[in-house]
């Protein structure tokens, strides 16, 4: 599933080669995503130039004169800028919506459909307030994310770190991976009360938080020039992980082995001696 590194590296893939482009069209071919593709879709953005990629959490915000297309990949979701040519070739059936503009064209496919193609019009506010983005945490990479915030926002909760993590309403873009390496960096215990860490260490899981996405955002740029090739194919990057998915495993720093449990139906992988 895509998470907050291989949304970032999608948009850093896209960004140079749309904006500043002129949308000629939009051919929908799939009508129905994770919810309605808006119909007139190519009737708003036709003709109109992008000025703006930007990202906010998992989603993608592609800005126009009219307001912002708002792209969500979802479970198996890719964009990708292909030669207009890609155009006379039959599309395979994930292959639902092309943004077309004059050399190039912007392919969304999801073979799940659990991703999104949404319209926010200028006519109706910044689109910070749109309904699915105003309640997201704050950016891991803006200044804004501290560990005081996260100390702050904790106290008197009894849920588990990783819980409070996963939850986005603090920070985004900490998804299960991500929640497990970042807590074992930290040397946090994934199951320990959130109000119950002090302050010091929330300093540490600041700071392994930003280091794990910008260490996944760093390998997914050496694979950019896969976003404008044709092959839809490829799986998403990989870090190295300290934990996750090493159930059993050594720990690469003490030995012992890899600890999973699942909280709130997600598996979690930890190391029972560095994370306490
Ligand atoms: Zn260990």
């Amino acid at each position: 599933m895509p998470e907050l590194p291989e949304v970032e590296v999608t948009r850093r893939g896209i960004s140079p080669h749309i904006t500043e482009q002129v949308i000629e069209r939009v051919d929908v071919r799939t009508p129905m995503l994770r919810w309605p593709i808006p119909s007139g879709l190519s009737a708003l953005v036709g003709g109109q130039r992008v000025t703006r990629v930007e990202r906010r959490g998992k989603y993608l915000l592609i800005e126009v004169g009219a307001g912002w297309l708002i792209v969500h990949l979802g479970m198996t979701g890719t964009l990708r800028v292909l030669p207009r040519a890609a155009l006379e070739r039959l599309p395979d059936k994930h292959e639902h919506v092309d943004i077309v503009f004059g050399q190039t064209v912007l392919r969304f496919r999801d073979p799940r459909r659990f991703g999104a193609i949404l319209w926010h019009a200028r006519d109706a506010g910044d689109v910070a307030d749109h309904p699915l983005l105003r309640a997201l945490g704050v950016e891991p990479f803006s200044p804004d994310f501290t560990a005081q915030l996260m100390f702050d926002r904790t106290r008197g909760r009894s849920v588990a770190i990783k819980q409070a993590l996963l939850a986005g309403d603090i920070v985004v873009g900490v998804g299960n991976i991500y929640a497990s390496e970042s807590l074992f960096r930290a040397r946090i215990h994934p199951a320990r009360a959130a109000g119950r860490i002090a302050l010091s260490r929330y300093v540490a899981l600041a700071e392994a938080i930003r280091d794990t996405l910008a260490e996944a955002i760093a390998k997914g740029g050496s694979t950019l020039r896969d976003f404008v090739s044709s092959d839809g194919s490829r799986g998403y990057f990989q870090l190295d992980y300290f934990v996750y998915d090493r159930a059993g495993e050594p720990c690469k720093v003490c030995g012992n082995a890899i600890r999973q449990i699942v909280q709130g139906q997600r598996s979690t992988f930890y190391c029972p001696h560095c994370q306490h």
